[in-house]
């Protein structure tokens, strides 16, 4: 866990503090604001990936939501639970047809309480789908060679597809050279150069995307919102989040900004877009102030901020001030039960992918 952080968003500011130039739809917002208090309408996912993007959302209402204001809730949880819904369909397909189960192997090294816990839910995800888990925990200080080992044997197991690398890996360790020693086949995370190279490129294509920003990417094709033509900011470059959901978005035709921690007015390019995916590791960093009327918003962040009412004595929040920004935008995904539940569907998703393309199977 990483250290806590206190960071209230106020809910009385954003209606307020619209900037000058937003003050047309400010008084949509204002009026929209005005009305009873309510649950707004839900946001149902497109049921399946193939319809087109910017499709009508279909009106049979997914789990109620009550929230009180007016966004709709992007909710990652239920179509997470969809998309599994899906892999494991395609799992029995696949073993009645060729005999053949996916696996996944995942390899924890040290004792950090969070990396346990992250790997306890990816073994629980695949044995949820059908997908075999094979889990390798080795001590703190085990040498660099020790884990080496491990995915070489990884790599030339034909029963493994995927292998993932927990991170963070203990210090001594060189964290770059033993997710290189992966082999490209079985990188579901997505992290070797060469995969990130080709999500670059055009005309190349990538064997596995990073499954947080492909989980924000594919949220927004299953909620049918238009990515082509319009104005993306991702805010942070991380290697495995930012950098690859910005090269996602442009990969689909949006114009892209990438806003980080020396970034200048971040607030003033924040508020030209249309789609923001938020990836910082700053509770509350976005405000409502920052976000054009209508937006859509992904929020990455996974924050703990002091709670004295929870029992933990903190919660989770984003790295987006919800309270504020659901005001203003126009769909918006939760913290928790947005983003996170979809990382895990897309390793399970990449998994899958790889044992079809193993076994050319279709
Ligand atoms: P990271 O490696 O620490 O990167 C953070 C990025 O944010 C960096 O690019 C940094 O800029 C930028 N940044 C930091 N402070 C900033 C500021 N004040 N203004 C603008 N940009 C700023 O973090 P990460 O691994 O990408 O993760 C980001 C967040 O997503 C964290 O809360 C993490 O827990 C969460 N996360 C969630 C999931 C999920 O499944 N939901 C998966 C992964 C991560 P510089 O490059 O200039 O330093």
């Amino acid at each position: 866990m990483t250290s806590m952080v206190f960071s209230e968003c106020s809910t009385s500011t954003a209606s307020r503090l619209l900037p000058r130039s937003l003050r047309k739809d400010a008084v949509v917002l204002v009026r929209r604001l005005s009305l009873p208090r309510r649950s707004c309408a839900w946001m149902a996912p497109l049921s399946r990936r193939t319809l087109a993007v910017g499709a009508a959302a279909p009106t049979s209402p997914p789990p109620s939501v009550a929230i009180e204001a007016c966004a709709k809730v992007i909710d990652g949880k239920y179509v997470a639970k969809q998309i599994r819904d899906e892999i494991s369909a395609e799992v029995s397909r696949m073993k009645e047809a060729i005999g053949v189960v996916p696996g996944l192997a995942v390899i924890l090294v040290g004792d950090r309480k969070d990396s346990a816990t992250y790997v306890r839910n990816k073994k629980k995800a695949c044995e949820s789908v059908g997908i075999n888990s094979f889990e390798v925990h080795l001590p703190e200080d085990s040498e660099e060679e020790d884990v080496l080992k491990f995915i070489s044997g990884f790599n030339d197991d034909p029963s493994v597809h995927g292998i993932l690398v927990q991170l963070p890996l203990p210090s001594h360790m060189n964290e770059q050279g033993i997710l290189n020693a992966v082999t490209l086949e079985k990188d579901v995370d997505g992290f070797h150069p060469l995969n990130i190279g080709r999500l670059a490129m055009r005309g190349r294509e990538p064997l596995f995307v990073p499954c947080t920003p492909k989980g924000c990417i594919e949220l927004l094709h299953r909620y049918g919102i238009g990515i082509k033509g319009k104005r993306a900011v991702v805010i942070g470059r991380s290697n495995i989040v930012g950098m690859p959901a910005a090269l996602l978005l442009q990969r689909e035709d949006a114009t892209i900004s990438i806003v980080h921690s020396r970034t200048q007015n971040p607030e003033e390019i924040v508020r030209e877009a249309d789609i923001i995916i938020a990836a910082v590791g700053q509770a509350n960093m976005v405000r409502g102030t920052w976000i054009k009327p209508g937006a859509v918003i992904i929020d990455v962040g996974i924050n703990p901020v002091e709670d004295s009412k929870s029992s933990r004595g903190y919660k989770l929040v984003g790295d987006v001030c919800y309270e504020e920004a659901c005001k203003v935008a126009s769909a918006i995904t939760p913290v928790p039960g947005g983003v996170g539940p979809m990382t895990i569907a897309m390793l399970l998703s990449n998994t899958l992918t790889s044992a079809k393309r193993a076994h050319n199977f279709q």
